[in-house]
């Protein structure tokens, strides 16, 4: 089984949230179910950096009117397909904004090229390698179904992913004209959304099989709190829709032998995380205390519900914790928790930036992981806080609903707990949830239980690749909707 996964970005290449670690992960994770695939992703000017010796595997003359070519490059095992277009992609800045953060303009151009560049892949085949089915991932992907059923490899099933459905890729409908598609797509059961182009519910509208990353998500997203405009047509296409929870890479993520961090360790052996524990700590400028130290690894957004953990921060040192918090985002709500930090100095430390070492050792360190979020497609920051003994203290949404089992009575008797969930995403809420917390470590004995369980939780790829591998067998065999 060949396949062709699409997406804007690829760990270790480019990552800026949890896209990446899956799209990353999935091609070891499914060559153990069969799946042979290979990774096409746009060739920004820090990807292009990394790429030893790539082999020129097709060109374009004219891309979206600029010179392209697909650069192959083997690294750990997988096969990456770079969309080398220096007019598109070289440049400064972020996989989708600018140096100022502002969006790149023309994004519509740079991943309709990504998604016709991969049509192009299916169509033409790479040196013989001709995938059976396309998997595209987010917005930046959603044309690939549109572009395939237009050419010659219609019949090649896609699967489209929503990782996050707030984010669609909407244009105005000036630029229809220029994706080089006939008008006959350009309607409501094409890719027009109210008058302008999305290019996700082109994707959602037109793929053969429809997956999120967790079932939870996959059942709000019918829903108008969830599904932001698009709950009609994700439940008019429901018998396509599948939830499949994300994994983790265990290699990458392994507390036994993760060189980012200060002390290697396994379950069982949670002493040896006290020089994480130290490390961090220093990192934060936290003083040396008994309560525990609540880690904040996330974008700084109301979608992560930092505004409520800023509205709390008080009442957690109060209570005897302190926090630590990396990420960067809005800038209100960064200002919000460093103007908490220099209230608590000693108690509270805040780091805005991305610092992917960090973010490891912030697992290792952290007491407890907190993750607030309004909703969550699944979330990964919760499945790293298991893995690493930092125990989750999340939203009862999502993925995070599906993946954490909350220390209830019942559930800490039978002793399957793996952290603390609250609903709703207020502060009253959260403060209790906190304070349930903090209670419970206090008992050392009970909490290193739950921190032993969490880690012998299964956040691995197996099943969910399984997953993936049967729909995908599914698709080819019958050749329509799945
Ligand atoms: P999302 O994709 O919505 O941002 P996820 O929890 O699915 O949320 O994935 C976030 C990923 O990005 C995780 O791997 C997390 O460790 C990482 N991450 C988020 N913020 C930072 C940061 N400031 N520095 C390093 N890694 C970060």
């Amino acid at each position: 089984m060949k396949v062709l996964s699409v997406a804007s970005e690829v760990y270790p290449l480019i990552k800026t949230g949890g896209l990446a670690d899956v799209a990353g992960a999935l091609p070891a994770a499914l060559a153990a179910h069969g799946v042979d695939m290979q990774v096409l992703l746009p060739g920004y000017k820090s990807v292009m950096a990394k790429l030893v010796n790539p082999v020129r595997m097709m060109e374009f003359d004219n891309l979206f009117g600029t010179k392209a070519m697909i650069m192959a490059y083997r690294m750990d095992g997988v096969q990456y397909l770079v969309l080398d277009a220096p007019e598109l992609f070289d440049r400064d800045g972020g996989p989708y904004t600018d140096i100022s953060g502002a969006d790149h303009p023309d994004n519509w151009r740079r991943f309709a090229a990504l998604c016709r560049a991969a049509a192009s892949i299916v169509e033409e085949g790479l040196d013989g390698w001709v995938p059976d089915v396309v998997h595209a991932h987010d917005w930046q992907a959603g044309l690939v179904p549109a572009y395939l059923q237009q050419g010659p490899a219609a019949a090649t099933p896609s699967v489209m992913t929503v990782h996050n459905i707030a984010f669609q890729g909407q244009f105005s409908a000036d630029i229809f004209a220029e994706l080089g598609l006939p008008t006959s797509v350009f309607t409501v059961d094409g890719i027009e959304y109210y008058g302008d182009v999305s290019y996700l519910k082109g994707g959602l509208q037109l793929a053969s099989a429809i997956t999120t990353v967790s079932p939870t998500y996959a059942q709000e997203i019918r829903t108008p709190e969830f599904g932001m405009g698009l709950e009609g047509l994700i439940n008019a296409r429901a018998a396509n829709l599948h939830g499949i929870v994300n994994g983790i890479d265990t290699t990458v993520w392994d507390p036994a032998s993760d060189p980012m961090i200060e002390a290697n360790y396994s379950e069982g052996k949670l002493k040896k995380r006290q020089p994480n524990r130290r490390a961090l700590a220093a990192r934060f400028g936290l003083t040396e205390q008994d309560g525990p130290i609540f880690t904040v690894v996330s974008r700084l957004t109301w979608q992560k519900g930092m505004d409520v953990l800023a509205e709390v921060a008080n009442d957690i040192v109060a209570m005897g914790g302190q926090i630590a918090v990396l990420g960067s985002g809005d800038p209100e709500l960064e200002d919000a928790l460093l103007a908490a930090a220099q209230r608590h100095p000693g108690h509270i430390g805040v780091i805005i930036g991305y610092d992917e070492p960090l973010s490891h050792l912030m697992q290792a360190g952290g007491d407890a992981l907190l993750v607030p979020s309004r909703f969550e497609p699944c979330g990964l920051t919760q499945l790293y806080g298991l893995r690493y003994g930092n125990v989750p203290v999340v939203a009862r949404t999502g993925g995070l609903a599906d993946t954490i089992i909350d220390a209830n009575e019942a559930a800490s008797a039978a002793r399957v707990a793996t952290g603390f969930q609250f609903s709703p995403v207020t502060p009253d809420a959260l403060r209790e949830t906190v304070r349930r917390a903090v209670r419970a470590h206090s008992d050392r004995k009970a909490w290193a239980r739950l921190q032993n369980q969490g880690m012998n939780a299964d956040v691995s790829w197996d099943r969910s690749a399984a997953r993936y591998a049967a729909l995908y067998a599914d698709l080819v065999v019958s050749g329509t909707n799945t």
